[in-house]
């Protein structure tokens, strides 16, 4: 279980999150949704410590991690624990797509290579492309870099993958692909994190809704109350603009 409590975080004066605290059970899927500049994406990055709260805890499990004075060996057993698939890819643009896989295998997890090249490429065939294990990145398309990206993660068996709107970089006719991988790996039980503008994916993929707004949680629940019922007037002006 994933446990956060009074994440805050400002940018200068700006005070981007005014105190999250989110529950995420083991397997599920929650959707983060809410306007542009709501802190959708801070919060992620927060979660995995890419940005630093000036307060609050995240725990998973028995581990947790105190953003006031966080040890520095509890920072790396975070990430350890959190996989980020990032809305640019990111992406070694020097490696293939299989020596993008085990890069955390081989560096983080210190697995000899054959073993990292076997299940690199065991990753990237579930991912749907164990026809461009050697490909570089400049060589595939925005949805096969994306692939690759979910298949980097999953490589690091982590706890919980933050997917920050991994498909708002995507040329229209590629989002498919990735969203039909997100749902098969969803599928298999793994936790997810998703902040996300797709309102249909949410609302098929997520069990739990967070809408966001201002730095705050303003309501969440299950899909089906969110989007048909929701109780704050914020959540149904924000859901009226998609529909
Ligand atoms: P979007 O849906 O547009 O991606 P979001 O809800 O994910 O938005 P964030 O990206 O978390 O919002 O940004 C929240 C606010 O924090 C914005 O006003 C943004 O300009 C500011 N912000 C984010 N990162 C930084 C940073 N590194 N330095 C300064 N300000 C930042």
């Amino acid at each position: 279980m994933i446990k956060l409590r009074g994440i805050a975080k400002s940018f200068g004066k700006q005070e981007v999150l005014k105190g999250i605290d989110l529950t995420v059970e083991k397997g599920e899927v929650v959707a983060i949704l809410g306007p542009s500049g709501s802190g959708k994406t801070t919060l992620l990055r927060c979660i995995n410590y890419l940005e630093k709260p000036n307060a609050g805890e995240i725990s998973i499990d028995d581990f947790s991690v105190n953003c006031r004075k966080p040890a520095k060996k509890d920072i790396h057993l975070l990430r350890r624990k959190t996989a980020m698939v990032f809305q640019q890819y990111n992406l070694f643009r020097h490696k293939t797509a299989l020596e993008n896989v085990m890069e955390g295998l081989v560096v983080v997890k210190k697995l000899p290579k054959e073993e990292a090249r076997r299940i690199g490429a065991e990753l990237l065939e579930k991912v749907g492309l164990a026809d461009k294990l050697d490909a570089y990145p400049s060589q595939l398309s925005g949805g096969q870099q994306q692939r690759v990206g979910i298949a980097r993660a999953l490589a690091l068996n982590p706890e919980v993958i933050l997917f920050d709107e991994p498909t708002s970089a995507l040329d229209p006719e590629l989002v498919g692909e990735v969203l039909a991988v997100i749902r098969k790996i969803a599928r298999e039980g793994i936790t997810m994190i998703i902040v996300t503008h797709e309102m249909g994916f949410a609302q098929d993929v997520a069990n739990h809704i967070v809408f966001m707004e201002g730095g705050l949680v303003v309501e969440e629940g299950p899909p089906k109350v969110i989007f048909q019922a929701p109780k704050e007037e914020r959540t149904r002006q924000f859901l009226a603009r998609y529909t």
